[in-house]
């Protein structure tokens, strides 16, 4: 097999360089092309729930994430309107339950982590500056065509791994996929030092994840960078749509949209000074293999935020990616399209489970009140297990 053209994944953001860690330590060399000059992450959070924690401590991520992760004492859920706890959710016994933690990370520390395991890595090639332009399928293999600058360089590969992301040119190139569809949601993230996020009284803030649920309106915070920042998301409803990453928001337009929250929530949203803002959009229905080539992350399914999955989900289409393309028992548009059978079903359920979230998220008046009565009934218990079969995920092996 010493001939075999290596895995070539387009694209590295948290698909694209888990993909290539999970393939190359089942013995696969990878090329990875990324489009950016210089790699950096958005300044802001991500939870990574126990399904996909798993995966990056089997990769031996483990000892680089853990000075740099949170993990929240509790899940505590507000109404806005109140400021007063519907329920509150403790994730002490995560560990014990899923056998993997609940982490909170800055996603400049789990990309650092990532980087540094791919650059250790005999197996893995990175290059950035490279924009996909072609794929072909030839005897045995499938080129993908890429443009460095002015250079075009043909790369043969085994198989094509597209990771590029929401907007993903793989998925409309090699595919025949349409755009993002936008949801009418618009999310703003900030992050601020620990000491200004203690100067409002609000319990709990420092030590764990708090979700306030307001009408067209809600408020996710969590510490990140070992605790020493809290992190802010906040999802509106609105119809402005930029079809790039994320974009600098201006603050008193985010501001104003909490002018009627309570006093403390409404204090600590005034204290960043620097708002980014996204357009948030799903992935369009299409395929997600063709032949050699495959999708995986948001590229194949990006979903609404309102799980905290869609990096989770990526992580997991690693893993199991990895698994289907070292199986040789079967030639590889095979390997990929197992892959795609299993995960499939999976992705757009929690995709589906996301967007109900958003729904239920942003209620008013007497809807808001029975949402609220219900996550009381169902309690701290039967809320939590309501997550089993999205934090329970483990891989086959
Ligand atoms: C507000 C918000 C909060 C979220 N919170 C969470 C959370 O708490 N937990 C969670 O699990 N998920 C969360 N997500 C989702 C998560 O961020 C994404 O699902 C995840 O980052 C997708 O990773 P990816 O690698 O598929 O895509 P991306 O991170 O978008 O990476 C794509 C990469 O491909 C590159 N690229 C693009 N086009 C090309 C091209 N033509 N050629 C070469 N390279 C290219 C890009 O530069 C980029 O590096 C959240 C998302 C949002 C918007």
């Amino acid at each position: 097999m010493a001939d075999q053209p290596p895995v070539v994944i387009v694209g590295a953001g948290i698909a694209g360089l888990v993909a290539a860690l999970a393939l190359a330590r089942r013995g696969k060399a990878v090329t990875i092309v990324e489009r950016a000059v210089h790699l950096e992450e958005v300044g802001a959070g991500i939870q990574l729930s126990p399904n996909a924690a798993r995966v990056l401590v089997d990769l031996k991520l483990g000892d680089a994430l853990r000075p740099v992760a949170f993990a929240p004492a509790a899940i505590r859920i507000r109404d806005a309107r109140s400021n007063a706890d519907i329920v509150r959710l403790p994730l002490d016994d995560i560990p014990a339950r899923y056998g993997a933690p609940y982490w909170v990370v800055h996603r400049g520390d789990l990309q650092a982590a990532l980087l540094s395991a791919v650059a250790d890595n005999a197996r893995i090639k990175l290059h950035l500056g490279g924009y996909i332009e072609a794929t072909r399928d030839d005897k045995d293999a499938v080129v993908a065509d890429i443009l460095f600058g002015e250079s075009r360089v043909s790369i043969a590969a085994e198989a094509l791994v597209g990771a590029d992301g929401v907007w993903s040119k793989m998925r409309t190139l090699a595919l025949g996929g349409g755009p993002a569809v936008y949801s009418g949601r618009i999310a703003w993230r900030a992050v601020v030092p620990i000491e200004a996020a203690e100067t409002v009284a609000i319990e709990d803030l420092t030590r764990g994840t708090s979700l306030w649920l307001g009408s067209k309106i809600h408020l996710v915070t969590y510490p990140i960078r070992g605790g020493r920042l809290l992190n802010l998301i906040a999802a509106v409803d609105g119809d402005w749509l930029e079809p790039r990453y994320d974009v600098p928001g201006e603050p008193a337009e985010i501001t104003a949209a909490f002018a009627n929250w309570p006093d403390p929530v409404r204090r600590l949203v005034e204290i960043p000074e620097n708002w980014r803002k996204w357009a948030l959009c799903r992935a369009p229905n299409g395929p997600w293999t063709k032949g050699r080539t495959a999708l995986i992350g948001d590229a194949a399914h990006a979903m609404l935020p309102f799980v905290a999955q869609g990096g989770a989900m990526a992580i997991e289409d690693a893993a199991v990616l990895s698994r289907h393309l070292t199986d040789t028992s079967r030639p590889v548009p095979r390997r990929l399209a197992a892959y795609e059978a299993e995960r499939r079903p999976r992705a757009l359920k929690v995709a589906d489970a996301a967007a109900r979230n958003g729904r239920i998220y942003h209620l008013s008046g007497f809807s808001a009140d029975s949402r609220n009565a219900v996550m009381r009934l169902l309690g701290p218990d039967r809320m939590l297990a309501r997550m089993d079969w999205i934090w329970g995920w483990r891989d086959r092996d």
